[in-house]
């Protein structure tokens, strides 16, 4: 398996089709969160590796465009089928750089393959209309485009399937793509170019570059051949990318932060909501822009709930990614780390109780216990930010409008969860959450078929879904006159 793994580990940039280093010979070292060790290098590029990048990009899109919907479906389906015949080695490198457990590894593995699948289908039906028109003389059509070149930004906690949502339908649609992948986690990033290399793409379809973030980010917004920039990480960078895009009028796809809120009603089934609660909070150890950030609980089964999340989650195996068993891995660094001890010590200063967990694990590193915390409130910071960690705050509530009113007090609106076995309520509540996504009675809700995105500062734009491949095709109108 290590020599397969090997043979995706590529430590180099892909311009236009050749692997190559940085201009100047630098390096950034990439790291092993479960032990701290060196893994490798990449490249350290910067602006005159990316120019490049979107040149061989730009001029790739010429004949790239040109290609059949059926064409590009044919070489997406190669590349699905390359992903599933290599899933072991890219989920073992998957989790060497990023740290979450194998298992986790190879679903996002095949989560990635499931969407170069799906874009291979919707890429055949990007249908235009054919509008009635008010002149007798003239024929009405309206076609749709591949906007061009796409730059896509990913970050460190899915860096194989936040980067399929992206390639899928940007070369789906006929767009070419430049890549930067997070600096954490670049290898599952890379590893694509050397995929789609196999599968047959032509050169400088995809384009990968490594490196300084803000460098190679300034180029790719303002760089005028660059159509469109999907971005997923944290609001803030978010936001940045949306001003400096602004001065070439890009397209914009952001996929931003989140403040997930979990409400457990007093008439749900709370074995079924704690089940949920274990996956809502606790997947890729809370490192999910969709991670539950905030439970509310209704008073009749606070307590019942708390001590069953409490005991669930005293039973998590928290492990390295590799082993045997591990259901949890460390956090990306020791800065996220001491992110959560932050939250933690603030949630406490403010009259919070640690039921389980609540401080670094025994493994040392990154590694940290699963928590939960009791009589959260509003005041706390855990109320606002991200935690971005196994925390699980729980706060108590005693009506339907005020867990809705709590719900809704974050700037951010991406994925919310709520637990009732009322169908009145259900409808009542789903209505009212001013979320992209919500879970009723499920606490994992993200698959390929369906439209992945947020409202307010949580983003613009959705992937997945056949709303997926919109943000990458131009609205063209056409009038034929003279008949
Ligand atoms: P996270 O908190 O998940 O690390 P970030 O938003 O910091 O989220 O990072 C997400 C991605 O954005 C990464 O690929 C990172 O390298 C990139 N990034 C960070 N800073 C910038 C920047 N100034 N310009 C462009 N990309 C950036």
């Amino acid at each position: 398996m290590l020599q397969k793994t090997s043979h995706y580990m590529r430590q180099a940039n892909l311009i236009g089709g050749e692997w190559v280093d940085a201009d100047s010979g630098a390096t950034l070292d990439v790291t092993n969160p479960a032990n701290g060790q060196t893994i490798g290098t990449v490249p350290k590029s910067g602006t005159a590796e990316t120019r490049r990048a979107i040149e061989a990009a730009e001029k790739a899109f010429q004949s790239w465009k040109k290609t059949s919907a059926n064409e590009r479906s044919k070489l997406l389906r190669r590349l699905h089928d390359l992903i599933l015949e290599n899933q072991d080695p890219l989920a073992e490198l998957l989790t060497m750089e990023q740290g979450k457990s194998l298992a986790e590894a190879k679903g996002e593995v095949a989560i990635s393959a499931a969407y170069i699948l799906w874009f291979a289908e919707e890429g055949r039906r990007t249908y235009g209309d054919v509008v009635p028109s008010p002149w007798a003389d003239r024929r009405l059509l309206v076609t749709k485009e591949p906007v061009g070149v796409v730059a896509a930004i990913t970050p460190w906690n899915f860096p194989s399937s936040m980067l399929a949502r992206k390639i899928g339908p940007a070369l789906a649609a006929g767009c070419t793509a430049v890549v930067k992948p997070a600096s954490q986690t670049p290898y599952s990033g890379l590893a694509w170019g050397a995929l789609c290399e196999e599968a047959g793409f032509p050169k400088g379809v995809i384009n990968i570059v490594t490196g300084s973030a803000s460098e190679i980010g300034d180029e790719l917004c303002s760089n005028p051949l660059v159509r469109k920039i999907t971005f997923t990480g944290s609001t803030e960078i978010g936001k940045m990318l949306i001003e400096k895009s602004a001065s070439t009028v890009k397209k914009v796809s952001m996929e931003l932060g989140g403040n997930a809120p979990f409400v457990v009603f007093d008439d749900a089934d709370i074995d079924r909501a704690v089940e949920g609660a274990m996956v809502a909070k606790y997947r890729n150890s809370g490192q999910t822009c969709v991670c539950t950030n905030r439970f509310f609980v209704q008073a009749g089964v606070y307590d019942t709930f708390v001590e069953k999340l409490a005991a669930a989650s005293r039973k998590l195996k928290v492990g390295a990614g590799l082993d045997d068993g591990t259901q949890q891995g460390p956090l990306i660094d020791v800065k996220a780390v001491e992110k959560v001890e932050e939250l933690i010590a603030d949630a406490t200063a403010k009259g919070g109780t640690v039921v389980t967990g609540g401080k670094r694990h025994d493994l040392g590193g990154s590694f940290f216990e699963p928590t939960v915390i009791s009589g959260a409130t509003t005041a706390m910071r855990v109320m606002k930010e991200e935690i971005f960690g196994p925390v699980a705050p729980v706060f108590r509530f005693e009506t339907e409008d005020e867990a809705v009113a709590m719900a809704n007090d974050t700037e951010f609106g991406l994925a919310c969860y709520f637990y009732s076995g009322d169908l009145g309520r259900a409808f009542r509540v789903t209505e009212a959450l001013k979320y992209g996504m919500v879970g009723v009675n499920e606490g994992l809700i993200t698959t390929v078929e369906v439209p992945f995105g947020g409202v307010k500062e949580s983003g613009l734009g959705r992937e997945g879904g056949h709303q997926g491949i919109d943000d990458y095709l131009d609205t063209k109108y056409v009038c034929i006159g003279g008949l």
